[in-house]
Order: structure tokens, then C-alpha cells, then sequence
């Protein structure tokens, strides 16, 4: 079954060769095998090292600006002017505050997370230029690459018969290209389509280049950013004659179980499904017992591997998250158990003991077998 499924993709776009083939065979390989393991959330974890201002910028950003470098014609210097906060600016801390960043994915890949996400979920000019630090966008995404799969090399080492990933994480942006951010002008975009496209090829033309050996448009809450997304990638692909495999993980954000943009979960695979993702599933805003009816829509509707890395819960009033690793692990050991994942993890809240009991639960249970779905004519 799982041939005819993969010569129906083979017939269409994806025709090019793997960047990787040992790696994209190896994760393949293992995908038919058990359901796999992701990490947690890295927000959380830095949030324990309670970094100062000075502890975000470290010595080159010291100012606030980069010392290494200036736009044409502007030099910095005492009130230049551009100097921002960095404080909250997670992803500079992967040029900052390397170690951190490098120990966070160790301890998760010692909880046993098969593939870990790396530091880029904001690594775009978008969300950059928040920070003023656009500039930044490649070198955030090859650099964050290159520390999760130093991790992931290191793991391997340690126990070479079990093949680690790093997931290239691109982010939602800070903008959304179908709303508008002003309820009085609903025909304005901050943002557009191409804006987006040019912005997401940068940062996965770094993260394929600094050894991600898989791509995931995540926490997706606007489809149409996650079309600029994969279109940007298969540019990117396209340019480089070979292709890693893409996961694609949605956000439901509302009670009636739609994205931002007003999709359910189905809507949201018919819209993207002609990307012919690896997997697709859902991620944060709810924790796993409120995600459940969706991935369970999921499964049934995409001919896709599936995966999920819910929240710890919902949060609670001071914005944290309470859901045990147990409570977390149990929910999930019945989604496996209904034969709903093949590849879970956590996102905002989760810690290494989540992963570590995610993985203990979900163990001895069998992956989603991948559905082939009748062609509709
Ligand atoms: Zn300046
Ligand atoms: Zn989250």
C-alpha cells in the first residue's frame, strides 16, 4: 500500500532526489517501523535561565544593535538610534547563548525525542524586523541548524544504532497575509504573499544548509502564510535539484476548532495537500484533550503521516501551563493507542519529563498505518 502511495507522489512533484538519501531513507524507514518522538518547547526552557537584557544580547548585540554589522551609510555609534531590547528575543540566543541553546536539545534528545526542532521559529526578516535585526535571518537559520544537528551528532555517538533528525523550523511570522490586523480597514494586509515567499526562502535556503534534515511549517494559524511557505520551499528545492522531506503543522486557535484564518482541520489539509507534505498535524494554542477530535479528523482525511506536539494544557491565569508529563503522556498514549500518530511531541510548557514520559507511553505502540486515498475524478 505504502508503494502505491509513494508512486503517486513519485508520478507528481516530488521527483527530485533527497538532499540527504541515507538520512530521508533512515527517518523513512523508521516512520513504518514506531511512532516517532519530537522535543518540547524551547521557550520554556529558556525561560528557566531567566536572561537579563544583557544575557539576550551577549557581547556583539551589546548595544543593541549588531557590531558586526551596519547598513550601508549608517555607522552605530552613542544614540545612533537603532538600538532595540533583545530581551525576549529567543532566537538571537542561538548566536548568543550557544551552550544554552545546545544544551536544551541534548537534555531533550536524552529524554529520547527522535528529532529535535531547532531555535528558528522567529528567523525570518517578518518577525526579525521586530527586533531590527532582519539582517540577521540567514545566519540565525544555518547557525540554528548547525547546533541541533551537533546535538543530534553527538547523541548518535553516544548510541549509534538510533538516527537523530533536526527539523528546520519556520514560523508563523508576526503578520498575517488573508487578515487585517485593523478592524476598520479589513481589506488591509500587512503583509504579502510574495513578501512572505522571499522571507521563507532565505530561512530555509539556511536551514538546509546548516543540516536540517527535515523542514516544518508550523504553528501555522494563517494558510496563506503556509502557502508562501511551501511555495517558498519548493523554490528552494527546485534551485538546488533535491528536496528534504516537508512536515506541516497547523494551530487550531478557537473553540468552534478553526485556525485563525477559519479553517477546520479538514479544510486546512484540502488546502495544503498538494505539497504532498511527509506529515501533517497540529500544534499548540490547546493541549492534547481539546486537540484530539482534530488530529482524529486528521488521520481519517490525509494520506500524510501525522503528528501532533500539543501544549501542556491550556494556560492558566499567570499565562503558564500546568498538564503533568503523566496527565500529558496518558491523553497521548490514547491517541496511539487509537491508532491516530506516527510522529508527537510537545509544544508551549513542555519540559525534557514530558518528552520523557510521551515517549515511555507511546513506546510498544504501533504507528498509524498511511492511509492510500481513492483519487477523486
Ligand atoms: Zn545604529
Ligand atoms: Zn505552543
Amino acid at each position: 500500500m505504502k508503494e502505491v502511495n509513494e508512486q503517486a507522489n513519485a508520478a507528481t512533484i516530488n521527483t527530485r532526489p533527497w538532499i540527504n538519501p541515507d538520512r530521508a531513507q533512515s527517518l523513512l524507514r523508521l516512520l513504518r517501523e514506531r511512532i516517532l518522538v519530537i522535543d518540547g518547547a524551547m521557550g520554556t526552557m529558556i525561560q528557566q535561565h531567566e536572561l537579563d537584557e544583557a544575557g539576550y544580547r551577549g557581547k556583539r548585540f551589546a548595544q543593541g544593535y549588531d557590531r558586526l554589522y551596519a547598513a550601508a551609510g549608517h555607522s552605530h555609534g552613542d544614540g545612533c538610534g537603532c538600538s532595540r531590547d533583545q530581551r525576549g528575543n529567543n532566537d538571537l540566543l542561538t548566536l548568543t547563548q550557544p551552550d544554552i541553546i545546545g544544551d536544551i536539545h541534548a537534555q531533550y534528545l536524552a529524554a529520547g525525542a527522535d528529532l529535535i526542532e531547532t531555535n528558528t521559529f522567529n528567523s525570518t526578516t517578518v518577525s526579525l524586523g521586530d527586533y531590527g535585526l532582519e539582517h540577521l535571518a540567514r545566519e540565525l537559520n544555518e547557525t540554528g541548524a548547525r547546533l541541533a544537528r551537533a546535538a543530534c551528532d553527538a547523541a548518535e555517538v553516544q548510541d549509534p544504532t538510533r538516527p537523530r533528525f533536526v527539523i528546520g523550523v519556520l514560523g508563523p511570522t508576526s503578520r498575517t497575509a488573508s487578515l487585517s490586523p485593523d478592524v476598520n480597514r479589513p481589506g488591509f494586509r500587512a503583509i504579502s504573499f510574495d513578501e512572505l515567499r522571499v522571507a521563507y526562502r532565505e530561512a530555509a535556503d539556511g536551514l538546509i544548509d546548516g543540516g536540517a534534515d527535515v523542514l516544518m511549517v508550523e504553528t501555522v494559524f494563517d494558510t496563506l502564510n503556509a502557502k508562501a511557505a511551501l511555495f517558498a520551499i519548493e523554490e528552494v528545492f527546485d534551485a538546488r535539484g533535491a528536496r528534504l522531506p516537508v512536515m506541516i503543522s497547523g494551530t487550531i486557535t478557537d473553540a468552534s476548532g478553526r485556525t485563525l484564518s477559519g479553517q477546520t482541520a479538514e479544510a486546512f489539509w484540502n488546502s495544503l495537500r498538494h505539497s504532498q507534505p511527509l506529515a501533517v498535524g497540529l500544534n499548540c494554542a490547546l493541549g492534547a484533550k481539546d486537540l484530539r477530535p482534530h488530529v482524529d479528523v486528521l488521520a481519517q482525511v490525509a494520506d500524510a503521516y501525522i503528528s501532533t506536539h500539543p501544549n501542556a494544557g491550556l494556560p492558566n491565569a499567570f499565562g503558564g501551563y500546568d498538564e503533568t508529563p503523566e496527565d500529558m503522556a496518558g491523553m497521548l498514549r490514547e491517541f496511539a493507542e487509537a491508532g491516530l500518530l506516527n510522529l508527537v511531541g510537545g509544544c508551549c510548557g513542555t519540559t525534557p519529563a514530558h518528552i520523557a514520559a510521551i515517549a515511555d507511553a507511546v513506546r510498544d505502540q504501533r504507528p498509524r498505518v498511511l492511509p492510500v486515498l481513492e483519487e477523486v475524478a
